[in-house]
């Protein structure tokens, strides 16, 4: 079934000059990492009526619906005192380690939500399947058509509906396309083989040889997991050819970089482009030049502290489609991406890493400079600092990172200072955004 609306029947705000009724967002219910609460946030703080669609219905781990990459076992690798939302600090509910377990997240953003009256603007189980530019309404506006399909009440039945939106907020995460390594003899390899967004559990691995492919943070992880149950395993980067001998499963991590950006759903007629995973153009990561500000992409920069830096980046998009904030004409845009480019390049960065950045001054820079966001302060530079020392612990030694850390004077004297070693404390509600 579908049903077509016309852009009348959108709910309208005279107070603001562009009315963006919706953000496509990632649903802040099911998934156990994502910012899409803060996203939401920030354009209902701003004024706009926003609404979010989520394909999944609320299960981390995709028993039910849609599959995400969060596997069983899953901690944290960023500090909770750093990975909260500015203005709700992450303070421990069910889960008071430093470096809790998936579900102390999902509950964490689930409590923001709550806090903000934010679900009520959620349609879960609803996918978007294409978003493309809506035929002029002879106002010279631009409009995007949102088609999505929804769970309908029979069992098998969908839905799809089309609606048309002001604005819209792509911010579908980066873990959906898994990307493969090319190996030699790969394709005609009988045994097991997946991908790290396919893993859950070990214990399908019990007595197997495992050859772990990609030794980023989620290789890491699942390999010091199967030592549990597995006989032999060896951890190999994939750069090298990898000849499959006797072992009889594969495992490839694709964390980081081994997934691809994808939009399949997107339509603009060639003006946002994903070539070699780099997604473009897109000033400052954010706005396609052709068609700001009534698209913007959130979530899209690697490595960043998340999810402060995608909250920045989503209190940038509310600010400019509120008229609070402009953006610089579309040439100096295009420009400005070239150049970035350009640098990167230079650099001798890969194409595929374009987004990949991690630099805190940067962070902190865009978020003052887009968006007014506060730096961190001096005050609160024993943040830093803790992030580094994680960094390093992480690499020293992946297994035992977490629970065996010792913070230095200033960290401590932060941790203090802000209520983190006083015992548990209560969830704060802090509109101002700021800690
Ligand atoms: C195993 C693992 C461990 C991680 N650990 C950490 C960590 O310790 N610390 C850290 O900072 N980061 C960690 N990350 C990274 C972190 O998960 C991401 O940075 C974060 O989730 C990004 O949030 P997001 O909202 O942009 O995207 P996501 O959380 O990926 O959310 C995107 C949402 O969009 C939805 N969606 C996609 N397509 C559509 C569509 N067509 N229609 C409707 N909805 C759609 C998806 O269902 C999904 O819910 C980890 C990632 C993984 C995979």
């Amino acid at each position: 079934m579908s049903k077509a609306r016309g852009s009348d029947n959108l709910r309208r705000d005279a107070r603001l000059r562009v009315h963006p009724s919706t953000a496509r967002w990632c649903c802040p219910r099911r998934c156990a990492w994502s910012a899409p609460a803060s996203r939401g946030w920030q354009l209902r703080r701003e004024g706009h009526g926003v609404t979010v669609m989520e394909q999944s219905g609320g299960d981390p781990l995709g028993a039910a619906g849609v599959h995400s990459s969060i596997y069983a076992s899953v901690r944290l690798i960023t500090p909770r005192e750093i990975i909260g939302f500015s203005g709700f600090p992450f303070y421990p509910r069910n889960d008071g380690r430093r470096f809790p377990a998936h579900g102390e997240f999902l509950r964490y953003v689930r409590d923001f939500c709550d806090a903000f009256g934010l679900m009520g603007a959620v349609r879960l189980n609803t996918k978007v399947l294409r978003l493309s530019l809506a035929p002029g309404d002879g106002d010279g506006v631009m409009r995007w058509v949102v088609r999505c399909a929804k769970q309908g009440e029979d069992e098998g039945e969908v839905v799809t509906t089309e609606e048309v939106f002001d604005a819209v907020v792509v911010a579908v995460g980066q873990y959906s396309k898994p990307w493969l390594p090319t190996i030699n003899g790969m394709d005609k390899w009988s045994r097991r083989q997946l991908h790290s967004h396919s893993y859950r559990v070990p214990d399908s691995f019990q007595d197997q040889v495992v050859v772990v492919v990609g030794f980023h943070e989620s290789g890491k992880d699942i390999a010091l997991e199967l030592l549990g149950v597995a006989s032999q395993i060896d951890c190999l980067c994939e750069d090298g050819q990898v000849v499959f001998a006797d072992g009889s499963g594969v495992v490839a991590d694709a964390q980081g970089e081994k997934y691809d950006y994808s939009f399949p759903f997107l339509d603009t007629a060639g003006l946002v482009t994903v070539d070699d995973n780099h997604v473009g153009p897109l000033f400052e990561h954010t706005f396609p030049p052709a068609l700001a500000p009534l698209l913007s992409f959130v979530g899209v920069p690697k490595k960043v502290v998340v999810p402060l830096f995608y909250e920045v980046q989503a209190r940038w998009v509310a600010q400019v489609l509120s008229g609070r904030r402009s953006l610089p004409p579309v040439e100096d845009m295009l420009r400005a991406v070239e150049e970035y480019n350009r640098a990167r390049d230079a650099a001798g960065v890969p194409k595929r890493l374009t987004h990949d950045f991690f630099d805190l001054e940067y962070c902190d820079e865009f978020g003052e400079k887009r968006c007014g966001f506060p730096r961190l302060e001096s005050r609160l530079e024993w943040k830093k600092e803790l992030l580094w020392s994680t960094v390093t612990g992480m690499r020293d030694d992946m297994e035992s990172f977490r629970d065996d850390y010792h913070d230095s004077d200033l960290v401590r004297e932060g941790l203090r200072s802000q209520g983190w070693l006083n015992g548990r404390a209560p969830q704060q509600k802090d509109q101002s955004g700021t800690e």
